[in-house]
């Protein structure tokens, strides 16, 4: 008995003498994506969760409590930006009652703050026509080198709010950062056969990933970002990739996979599955492990039939 008081004894001092507790920031994220970065470029001294599951539509997550309750106790907050998560995070960050992570607070961030946003709308945008996009295309963490740009971003914010560790922040990112361009040479050469050659993304949500490896979006299932499909248009669509010799049709998880595979067989072409969020699909923990299955899913999908004509 004695022996086991003592063993705990020195477990407890042990614990103590290793000083403050592993993870120093508590970080959350509307994301996925961001949670993974936050991992790579907090290392050991945080931890991150995202609200929005990857398999999970992230333009529309129910504003739940238990989501709210999630956050209380967070010292940073991880927003995507560019109204993504706008639909619903103005109703969870309020009632987290947690004023850390309030917009304007040192611990909110808009992780699409210095990324290149395409598709930004010039003339007045009315949200009446269903345009769930009005600030630009907010998928940007689909082009890995937009991810750099967000490592670098947490690691300043990361230090700023804890600057004992701040070397290690910024050594991450970079770490981060050399990872990425390694990954990306590999990327690129996988989909390099395939460039020029259109796609038909289900939602305008890999404009970023067709820019970056030199794709085609020949069109979407969906009529206008977030509308859904019409018969009508699921017909024009098909008519118009079989003239064009454009076969491959992407969707996610969360999208309708009928109203995809639709199209893809009036086209004479394939509809594929894939996951633009970390965690959409098995196999996609990181944001490493998504790119590699994303590209190899399509470059698969291209050196079959589905490319067709370029
Ligand atoms: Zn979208």
């Amino acid at each position: 008995m004695k022996s086991i008081i003592r063993i705990t004894m020195t477990l407890v001092l042990a614990a103590l003498a290793a000083g403050p507790a592993a993870a120093d920031l508590k970080v959350a994220t509307s994301l996925t994506d961001l949670a993974s970065v936050a991992r790579f470029v907090g290392g050991t001294h945080v931890t991150a969760q995202s609200l929005c599951r990857g398999y999970e539509d992230p333009h529309f997550v129910p504003a739940k409590p238990s989501l709210m309750k999630a956050i209380q106790h967070a010292d940073v907050f991880v927003s995507t930006g560019l109204e993504l998560d706008g639909g619903w995070l103005p109703l969870v960050l309020p009632g987290s009652r947690n004023p850390k992570i309030q917009p304007g607070a040192k611990g909110f961030v808009d992780a699409s703050q210095g990324v290149q946003v395409l598709e930004k709308p010039t003339g007045t945008v009315s949200r009446a026509e269903g345009d769930i996009h009005p600030l630009g295309n907010p998928h940007y963490y689909l082009d890995p080198k937009a991810l750099e740009v967000v490592a670098d971003h947490l690691a300043d914010v990361f230090s700023k709010l804890d600057p004992a560790n701040a070397a290690d922040y910024a050594a991450n990112a970079k770490k981060f950062d050399e990872k990425m361009d390694a990954s990306l040479e590999n990327w690129e050469k996988q989909l390099a056969p395939y460039k020029g050659t259109g796609v038909v993304p289900y939602h305008k949500n890999l404009v970023y990933f067709i820019d970056r490896f030199g794709l085609q979006e020949f069109g979407n299932v969906e009529p206008k970002p977030g509308i859904p499909p019409t018969p009508r248009h699921i017909a024009e669509l098909a008519e118009a990739m079989k003239g064009a010799g454009t076969r491959l049709v992407l969707y996610q998880p969360y999208y309708k996979a009928d109203a995809a595979s639709e199209v893809a067989k009036r086209a004479g072409g394939v509809a594929v599955e894939v996951a633009t969020e970390v965690g959409g699909l098995p196999g996609t923990d990181d944001v490493f492990s998504k790119f590699d299955v994303l590209v190899s899913s399509v470059a698969g999908a291209l050196s079959g039939s589905a490319g067709g004509s370029k």
